[in-house]
C-alpha cells in the first residue's frame, strides 16, 4: 500500500509549511487534490491518513480529498476532453494522438489551523 508512504510525505510537507509560516496551533483540516490518473486510491489514502496523522499533527485533523479528472488534449483536432477511464483516444475524432495534461497529481491544497490564542495576547499580571 504505497498510500502510507504518500501520507507520510504529505504529513511532512504539512509540518514544513506550518514551520515556515511560523504559525502554531492545532491543525484542523488538510485538503489534498488527487488526480484520477495518479494511481492513488482515495479510500486507502484516507485510511492511512487517519492512522498516521494523530501522531504527527495531533488528534482531530480532518482530511478533505478533492478528486480531479484527467484531461487529455488531442494533437489532431485540438479537443480537450476529460478522461473518466484510461481510454487514450480523442472522443471527438477518435485519434490516439493525445496528450495527458492533468489528473496525475497529488497536491497539498490547503492547511487550516486553529491558532493558539495565548501566543499573541498580552499576559495580564505580568510586571512591566
Ligand atoms: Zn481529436
Amino acid at each position: 500500500m504505497h498510500e502510507v508512504a504518500l501520507v507520510e510525505s504529505l504529513l511532512q510537507s504539512v509540518q514544513e509549511h506550518i514551520h515556515d509560516s511560523g504559525v502554531t496551533g492545532q491543525v484542523r483540516r488538510v485538503e489534498v487534490v488527487i488526480g484520477r490518473l495518479s494511481g492513488v486510491v482515495p479510500e486507502a489514502f484516507r485510511f492511512a491518513f487517519e492512522v498516521l496523522s494523530p501522531d504527527v499533527l495531533g488528534p482531530g485533523c480532518e482530511l478533505v480529498i478533492r478528486e480531479i479528472p484527467a484531461v487529455c488534449r488531442c494533437r489532431q483536432c485540438g479537443a480537450v476532453s476529460e478522461l473518466s477511464e484510461m481510454i487514450l483516444y480523442c472522443p471527438r475524432c477518435q485519434s490516439d494522438d493525445v496528450l495527458i495534461e492533468g489528473g496525475r497529481d497529488l497536491l497539498l491544497q490547503s492547511i487550516e489551523l486553529d491558532e493558539e490564542a495565548e501566543s499573541g495576547d498580552p499576559r495580564p499580571g505580568e510586571p512591566d
